[in-house]
């Protein structure tokens, strides 16, 4: 077994489609321990909440990778339900989270919660699960304040709403910049390596050599 099998052996993760736009919320765990972490907890949370009864998981920390509604709506209620801190996403996003019930209501969503988060993130700064340690990314461009959470040793990512599979974020929201957004994938999501699988925000995961080859928005196609 290779090294990088072995690593992977040691980590379990589901995805729980949630709120209106399918986003990826992703619970992810450590074998050794149990302990998981629910990334983006966007709505639906007596799903995530059957999920995490299902794995059999402890769930240590909620994290989000920015601030848009579809990540956020259940961030309060499933920290209340968990007793767990949240952590992320970058201080840039930070106005977004004031204004969750305002942007819920735009889409009829109901129950959500305007809350702090318990820790900004910032580049160069780490977070942890179990045994497993993650970087985080600064990566503006699809909001201001957009981390993606990267794993040396499992070679993965989770890149939000920054990448997806054979696209990239939008760019039309408050604070969003194309320009940056690319600026980003291409100085700090490329530079990870090809090797690099990654579960993005909505639809399929992919690869970072995947993307890089492939995808129309890196290449220059678009
Ligand atoms: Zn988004
Ligand atoms: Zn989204």
């Amino acid at each position: 077994m290779t090294q990088d099998t072995e690593a992977k052996a040691k980590v379990g993760a589901i995805i729980v489609p949630v709120t209106l736009f399918e986003q990826n919320c992703t619970i992810i765990w450590c074998e050794a321990t149990k302990k998981a972490v629910v990334i983006d907890p966007g709505g639906d949370v007596d799903r995530i909440l059957a999920a995490i009864r299902h794995t059999g998981v402890t769930v240590e920390k909620i994290w989000l990778t920015h601030g848009h509604i579809d990540h956020v709506g259940g961030a309060a209620e499933l920290r209340d339900a968990l007793k767990v801190p949240i952590e992320g996403p970058h201080q840039a996003d930070g106005f977004m989270l004031d204004h969750v019930v305002e942007s819920g209501a735009r889409f009829g969503m109901v129950g959500v919660r305007n809350f702090k988060t318990d820790r900004f993130l910032a580049e160069g700064d780490q977070v942890s699960v179990g045994e497993f340690v993650f970087d985080v990314l600064h990566c503006p461009g699809h909001s201001p304040g957009s981390v993606v959470f990267f794993s040396k040793e499992l070679r993965f990512a989770h890149v939000g709403d920054v990448l997806f599979n054979g696209s990239v974020g939008r760019t039309d929201l408050p604070g969003g910049s194309h320009a940056t957004l690319i600026k980003s994938i291409k100085e700090k999501l490329l530079p990870l390596g090809d090797d690099v699988s990654f579960v993005c925000g909505h639809g399929a995961g992919s690869s970072i050599g995947q993307e890089r080859m492939t995808n129309p928005f890196i290449t220059g196609e678009l």
